[in-house]
């Protein structure tokens, strides 16, 4: 047997474990073998043989048209819902076809509804704002709702004018402002959908021992949806995790009913004894406040388009798109498929420049997430040491003062040279 598995909510991950995975498009084909073989090396040395990784090769993309003439294969489909863990390379956005986004399909079909981006800083790796080793977070961003949920009706079509007329008529609408010209979105955004997520976040949290959780919203404008996502975020807090948490809504109750001293003394001592502090924060504040001071948000929460935006500003504070990780993961099911967050790159495809640390790190992600981490380890001590002298490929090097551009296949060997080191 060498699937994972889930049984009675907890996975299940056999020693020797079979990880579908996609190639990926334009520069997948460089970084794959690269992140395979350092993943494969660091196993090894952490389990001396006991455990190992069989890399199942499914298709998709670019590659999947010219071999089948399709996108996205039902038996690609098929081995993510059977092995349950999978990763993929970059894919090409298909134009026209049925399919708007291959990622979108994937995410859908498995209702992976949360999208993780551990963001954190690498010694040497140049970085935008003044201390970046403050910077070590974990976004939760809602992966199913929201105005992402693709429904829309574009100005001048009937479906537009008869979606106003329902406005005005039924609902009692008035302020749609150029009501003939307007485009419209709907934005949906539920209870169970805000909670899953919510309760995924205080989890993870709680496994990796870290001290806050925050929920990112617009619930002063939006006050049903993003303030629903708040409030709902809050209810999963106290309800579900009230003996490990502590949450700015009760802390405004305690300071309603005995003062601010003592609600913040009734703070203070919940965080000594460990508590989780679960707090928010309106998403402009939110961008700003990871710039000025970014030590004081660890696990975040966050809707949908928010979560878009806060993924890119944070992966831009630790050294931008070549070294972000990712991960789409439905932790009811166990179903997760680990990524690199970057597209095909086709500018710099074939050219041996390209940086493997996204895809890379996301390895390193899925090694965390099956619990071999005395293999996850080795593999981030090691980036640390190239980073710390230097060693980068071209995206980075050309910012490090000591900066030794290498190419992508020189950079992977040395990353598996330094893994004995680790
Ligand atoms: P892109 O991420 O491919 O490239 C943007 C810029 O970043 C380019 O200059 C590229 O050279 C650079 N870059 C990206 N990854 C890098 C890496 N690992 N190392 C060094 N430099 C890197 O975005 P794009 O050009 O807008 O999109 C190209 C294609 O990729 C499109 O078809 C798009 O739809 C697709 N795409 C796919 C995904 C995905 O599969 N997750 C995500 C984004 C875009």
């Amino acid at each position: 047997m060498s699937k994972v598995y889930m049984q009675e909510g907890q996975l299940v991950v056999p020693d020797q474990v079979t990880v579908p995975f996609i190639e990926g498009d334009g520069v997948g084909a460089e970084i794959t073998p690269v992140c395979q073989k350092i993943v494969n090396e660091a196993v090894e040395l952490a389990y001396q043989g006991r455990r190992s990784i069989e890399w199942k090769e499914v298709l998709a993309g670019g590659k999947a048209f010219e071999q089948t003439g399709e996108w996205l294969p039902e038996a690609t489909m098929e081995a993510f819902r059977e092995y349950l863990i999978g990763i993929k390379g970059p894919l090409t956005t298909p134009v026209g076809g049925g399919i708007r986004s291959l990622n979108v399909a994937l995410r859908q079909s498995l209702d992976l509804y949360v999208c993780l981006r551990p963001v954190r800083w690498f010694k040497g790796v140049v970085s935008p704002v003044k201390e970046p080793q403050k910077v070590n977070m974990h976004i939760f961003r809602e992966n199913t709702e929201d105005i992402y949920a693709g429904i829309e009706w574009e100005q001048g079509t009937p479906e537009a004018e008869k979606f106003f007329a329902f406005l005005r008529d039924e609902m009692g609408v008035t302020k749609v402002r150029f009501p003939e010209t307007s485009s419209f979105g709907v934005k949906p955004v539920s209870v169970e959908g805000s909670k899953r997520l919510v309760r995924s976040a205080i989890q993870y949290a709680l496994q990796h021992h870290l001290p806050s959780v925050t929920l990112v919203h617009k619930g002063n404008i939006m006050k049903f949806t993003e303030g629903g996502f708040k409030r709902w975020g809050y209810e999963v807090a106290e309800q579900e995790f009230g003996e490990y948490t502590f949450t700015m809504s009760q802390f405004d109750r305690l300071k309603k009913e005995l003062g601010e001293e003592s609600a913040r003394a009734c703070m203070a001592d919940a965080v000594n004894k460990g508590k989780i502090v679960v707090k928010d924060c309106i998403c402009d504040a939110f961008l700003q406040n990871t710039l000025l001071t970014p030590e004081d948000y660890s696990v975040i929460a966050t809707l949908n388009l928010n979560g878009d935006y806060v993924s890119d500003q944070l992966a831009a504070m630790v050294g931008g798109i070549g070294i972000a990780p990712g991960a789409n993961i439905n932790y009811q099911t166990g179903h997760a498929i680990f990524e690199a967050t970057h597209g095909t790159a086709p500018n710099i495809a074939g050219k041996n420049v390209v940086n493997p640390c996204s895809l890379l790190l996301s390895s390193v992600m899925l090694l965390e997430y099956i619990g071999w981490q005395e293999a996850a380890v080795r593999i981030t001590a090691a980036l640390e040491k190239a980073f710390g002298r230097g060693e980068a490929t071209p995206d980075l090097a050309r910012f490090m003062p000591n900066g030794q551009p290498m190419g992508t296949t020189e950079f992977g060997e040395k990353i598996v040279s330094l893994l004995v080191e680790a």
